[in-house]
């Protein structure tokens, strides 16, 4: 390897005897360190898959779109929830988008769940039921896989690698910090993707891709992690130029983020006759198909209360008395900030009407778990029936 350069094409940097050395050292470490228990990675009796042995797609492609922006700890429950109701590629065909929104909820980003069911329809297609079930029906390349909604390069490639241990090669968060790391890249790694992902094809010209892959996930995962790289314990140190530089964290340089805006949205629980209204949102947009409680953006110096009134008046043409505050919440998003601040409504004139939505709906308070939510309301709806239950104590009968 080549320590004298900090910035140059990747074949003066590392040799092909050098790739070697480092995938027989990292499939090394994995063997002894790697997380061999992730269930989708198993076969159907708990074993480990051999080299070049099928494993079922169906599981690994549902667990690889939980994954996309998602920790392995988070997915976990959900991914298994969703086996058990959804266990084959059939029963997610015929299924309700509403109860595989229902299935999501919690889980973020909820287009996912959306292009899952989407995908299920054309992969069906292009199987064929009466195949659904043969592993050697499902399609094997990167350019199918690519082609269905919300599948990237990387999770067609790990889907592939996982489930067919095809050499196609994955460009993740964990693996695009290593290699910043190896390589002690001066430029974020959007900047250096085609450098970064010479490495990663590289190394998983292999006679075992999928644990080839398995493994850098593994390795970015639990060794050189983004703010503790244990590199002590990584089998890589003696080729790292960001461990010989002593500061591993310096990398991956990263990118000016632009400031993040923050909203106030007030919202209002309305209700009328021991109903509340809720409204679901327009397919199309962020958070899609799912129900939530009517609301908007306050204006600048708008007084909250207002905001609710002219915001539910907006969208569902009705005239509400805006009461009590119920609760605020502060909820984060990839790229906005926003407040919640929610007050009780008792609502005073006017039909429903989905101005802004797809559909309105009075529910009984106890049923609203029945309907998928964003996640930031289940903190709204455990208020509001603390709410109801108080509020019935306090009124004589
Ligand atoms: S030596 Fe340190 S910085 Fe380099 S890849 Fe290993 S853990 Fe990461």
């Amino acid at each position: 390897m080549n320590r004298s350069c900090k910035y140059q094409s990747l074949d003066k940097y590392l040799t092909n005897s050098d790739i070697d050395l480092l995938r027989k050292s990292l499939l090394n470490w994995f063997k002894r360190d790697g997380r061999h228990w992730i269930p989708w990675k198993l076969k159907a009796n708990g074993e480990l898959a051999d080299p070049g042995e099928l494993l079922d797609p169906y599981p690994i492609w549902i667990a690889e779109v939980m994954l996309q922006q998602t920790k392995l700890g988070v997915v976990l429950p959900y991914w298994r929830k969703w086996m058990q109701v959804f266990p084959t590629l059939d029963a997610l065909c015929r299924a309700d988008e509403e109860d595989i929104l229902m299935l999501w909820q919690g889980l973020g980003y909820y287009s996912r769940a959306k292009r899952i069911h989407q995908s299920s329809k054309l992969l069906m297609e292009l199987i064929g039921i009466e195949n659904s079930s043969d592993l050697t029906y499902w399609p094997i390349d990167l350019e199918t896989w690519m082609s269905l909604p919300g599948i990237g390069r990387t999770t067609a490639g790990s889907i592939l690698s996982s489930a067919f241990d095809l050499p196609i090669s994955i460009l993740d968060g964990n693996l695009k910090r290593v290699f910043s790391r190896m390589l002690a890249s001066f430029q974020p790694p959007a900047k250096d993707r085609v450098r970064l992902w010479q490495f990663s094809g590289k190394l998983i010209q292999s006679k075992s891709p999928r644990n080839v892959n398995q493994a850098l996930m593994d390795l970015g995962n639990s060794v050189c992690t983004f703010r503790n790289p244990k590199c002590k314990f990584c089998p890589w140190k003696g080729f790292c130029l960001a461990y010989s530089s002593s500061d591993p964290k310096m990398f991956p340089v990263q990118e000016k983020r632009e400031p993040i805006p923050f909203h106030v949205i007030g919202i209002g629980i309305v209700l009328n006759e021991g109903k509340v209204l809720i409204d679901k949102r327009l397919n199309g947009g962020s958070l899609g198909g799912m129900w939530e409680f009517p609301g908007g953006k306050q204006h600048l110096g708008e007084d909250i209360k207002l905001t609710i009134e002219r915001e539910v008046m907006e969208e569902l043409a009705i005239k509400v008395d805006v009461s009590e505050h119920l609760i605020s919440i502060n909820h984060s998003y990839s790229h906005k900030n926003l407040r919640f601040i929610v007050h009780i409504c008792q609502w005073i004139d006017g039909e429903p009407q989905p101005l802004a939505s797809q559909e309105v709906r009075w529910v009984e308070p106890d049923q609203l778990c029945n309907y998928p939510f964003p996640a930031a309301n289940s903190k709204i709806i455990t208020a509001l029936i603390n709410y109801l239950k108080e509020d019935r104590l306090r009124k004589p009968d």
